[in-house]
């Protein structure tokens, strides 16, 4: 799932298009393409190449209504038919994620004598959209009666040359969010491609579909009801997503860790002691009667669920049970309403968590805590009792400070839930602490034997295989070691 930038504005919104997706690069693409209204008409730039390649393209166009996109290939060869936006008649469409109906769509459509000129699903919607237009016109009205058909993830924008000053945007399962102003509004995949034109950002939620001119923008639900969402002021800085002196951003991240961690642990202050409220208003109450502990993650925070049930059983004494999130919501599981299902994600958007926290709940058990890093995030907003990480926007595409501040996160949990069952006395609970308030001192000492690791790194280079050993709670660090191996190599 790659990036989407989308505006509508009484300037020229070309280079805000170009400055969007050159913010969403850090996520790695293989195509890009944009499409804005031009005197009537739809114009479109698709390429293979950079970001840099569109800007050159798109250097003398001026338009206030635009789409624009970075693909990650799912359906079809990276190429530049394939790359979005698709047309069809007089609309454009971009899209992240993975439409699961579109071979029964395609097939429909075919036989209305639409004809394919792509491999990709997105080309479904595009003309599902204009089908459904010979009835009902209005783009925002037909972009939602497709939506109704769709099945499977994704956050769209839609442009059409014959409405124009408007984008229809809409989403199930992929982040979308409105940059807000006064004089055009924008949406986005990610904040940090609209931080240039506002920090205004407003969050839709699945199933929610919305319509944007310059002048306003409205929302309308999953229940087809006109909706008002919140307008949050974005704390991210512009310069949390720059690359600064590093070379790449994992060395950033990984060099951010000291700072991401006691950030992360400034919620205990100074305090010999650690409260359940550092949870929420209604941990204490919620975690009073916990008799275990399951945690739902994916990949990178399901290790680090590995390593906390370790320190939850061995300090906290209560039994833990981590599960793969895609796993856990296939399979028929016993339930217990007493049991704290703990939900660990960095974006507190992946779509396996999120969908097996729903399961977890559907089966009645609504003690939900969620760690994740993003506070607006679905998964946050879905828990009974939530703990933010302060990793800060992490850019690398493997997970380096985020990992370590959901370790921290775990660790004040450990601590929490052995204080709320007796296990721990003021002396151990007062120890624990310093221990944690001197691990950004610690990480530092390790970050300073980069020069040594660079040099055992240009022996390892040519290696073919590699093998992480670890045992205890260190078996899933060397899990999640070889994972970053595997990742980056
Ligand atoms: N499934 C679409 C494609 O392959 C969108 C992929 C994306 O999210 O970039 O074109």
């Amino acid at each position: 799932m790659c990036g989407i930038v989308a505006a509508a504005a009484k300037r020229n919104i070309a280079p805000v298009l170009i400055e969007g997706l050159k913010k969403l690069e850090y996520r790695g693409y293989d195509s890009a393409g944009l499409a804005v209204i031009d005197n009537g008409s739809i114009e479109r730039v698709r390429s293979v190449g950079r970001v840099a390649e569109l800007e050159a393209y798109s250097a003398n166009t001026i338009s206030h209504t635009g789409i624009a996109h970075t693909r990650w290939a799912t359906h079809g060869v990276p190429s530049e038919r394939n790359a979005h936006p698709h047309v069809s008649g007089s609309i454009a469409v971009v899209h992240n994620g993975i439409i699961e109906n579109y071979e029964a769509l395609r097939r429909e459509l075919i036989n209305q004598g639409y004809i394919f000129t792509s491999d990709t699903d997105t080309e479904s919607i595009a003309h599902l959209i204009e089908s459904i237009q010979k009835t009902e016109p209005d783009l925002f009205k037909a972009v939602s009666k497709a939506c109704q058909r769709l099945i499977g993830a994704y956050a769209i924008a839609v442009i059409d040359h014959t409405q124009p000053g408007k984008v229809v945007v809409a989403r199930e399962g992929s982040p979308l969010l409105l940059g807000v102003t006064d004089t055009g509004n924008y949406a986005a995949s990610d904040a940090s491609a609209l931080l240039q034109v506002t920090r205004n950002m407003v969050y839709l939620e699945n199933g929610d579909v919305a319509e944007l001119t310059a002048g306003q923008f409205h929302i309308q639900d999953a229940q087809g009801q006109t909706v008002d969402r919140p307008v949050h002021f974005s704390e991210l800085s512009a310069d949390a997503v720059e690359l600064g002196s590093y070379s790449h951003y994992m060395q950033k991240e990984i060099f951010e860790q000291p700072e991401a961690i006691a950030n992360t642990l400034e919620i205990i202050g100074g305090s010999k002691t650690i409260q359940p409220g550092i949870f929420g208003a209604e941990a204490a109450k919620l975690l009073a009667d916990v008799d275990h502990v399951l945690i739902l993650a994916c990949g990178t925070s399901a290790h680090s669920g590995l390593t906390a049930r370790y320190w939850l059983e061995a300090v906290a004494g209560i039994p833990c049970t981590v599960e793969i999130a895609s796993e856990y919501r296939h399979r028929t599981s016993v339930p217990n309403a007493h049991q704290l299902v703990v939900a660990i994600s960095q974006s507190g958007e992946t779509a396996d968590t999120l969908a097996a926290l729903r399961h977890a709940k559907s089966l009645g058990q609504d003690k939900t805590l969620a760690i994740c890093n993003v506070p607006e995030s679905a998964i946050v907003r879905e828990c009974a009792l939530r703990f933010i990480t302060r990793a800060g926007p992490e850019i690398g595409v493997a997970s380096t400070k985020a990992f370590t501040t959901q370790l921290a996160a775990l660790f004040l949990l450990t601590l929490v839930l052995a204080k709320v069952k007796a296990r721990l006395n003021a002396v151990q609970e007062h120890h624990y602490i310093e221990e944690l308030r001197h691990l950004p001192i610690a990480i530092n000492r390790v970050l300073a034997l980069e020069n040594d690791i660079k040099s055992w790194a240009k022996r390892f280079a040519g290696k073919h295989h590699a093998l992480f050993l670890g045992r205890g709670r260190h078996y899933p660090i060397a899990l999640e070691g070889a994972l970053k191996l595997k990742e980056i190599s």
